[in-house]
């Protein structure tokens, strides 16, 4: 079983656009309790070698230990000390699907949660880029980020499409019918 009902979103997000495929190398920021590592766990993986593919998941709060899954728990990716963590796991490694579910803590004010989410989003879309990123995407690597819909939307949208050749914003079924919330897939 899953550990929150977020897996589901994500098996529709990979329904949807097939994000996964086996032997990909994952990685999940703002991945706690970990049901999205579960999903991806079981779609990058095979019974029969369950370290065909490799995930590593971060987050602030622990992330309790997952078969098949590398864990960075009491992480923030905003840190200079995380990023020097992932590039030690990755080791050189390109990433194939990079996917972002992280809210920040919920303030109330809807523009403000807005504002906070596209930030997050924007920091891990910055690390994929320049010379020497520490997330580095694979060629057709996938970014998956949750945004809150919002003033900054277009722009944050416009940026993305100038850097990837398909982004689509996607809202699952399961996602409440009332949350602003949405998905935006990329692909390079
Ligand atoms: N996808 C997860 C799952 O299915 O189990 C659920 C993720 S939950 C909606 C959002 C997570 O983002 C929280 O656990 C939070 O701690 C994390 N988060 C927020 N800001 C973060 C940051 N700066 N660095 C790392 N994680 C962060």
């Amino acid at each position: 079983s899953y550990r929150a009902r977020s897996a589901f979103k994500l098996l529709e997000l990979n329904e949807k656009f097939k994000i996964f495929k086996v032997g990909d190398i994952v990685l999940d920021v703002g991945a706690a309790p970990g049901s999205w590592c579960q999903v991806a766990s079981q779609l990058v993986n095979t019974p029969e070698n369950p370290k065909l593919g490799y995930i590593l998941g971060i987050d602030l709060q622990t992330i309790l230990p997952l078969e098949g899954v590398e864990l960075l728990s009491q992480a923030d990716i905003t840190h200079r000390t995380t990023h020097i963590e992932i590039r030690k796991r990755l080791n050189d490694r390109k990433i194939n699907v990079l996917m972002s579910d992280m809210a920040p803590n919920a303030s109330g004010v809807h523009e403000c949660d807005h504002e906070r989410i596209i930030r997050l989003c924007r920091t891990v879309f910055n690390l994929t880029q320049g010379e020497r990123p520490i997330l580095p995407l694979a060629e057709n690597g996938k970014f998956i980020c949750k945004v809150f819909d919002g003033h900054h939307r277009a722009d944050f949208i416009k940026e993305l499409r100038a850097n990837f050749t398909r982004v689509k914003s996607f809202k699952p079924n399961t996602s409440r019918d009332e949350s602003t919330e949405f998905y935006v897939f990329c692909q390079k």
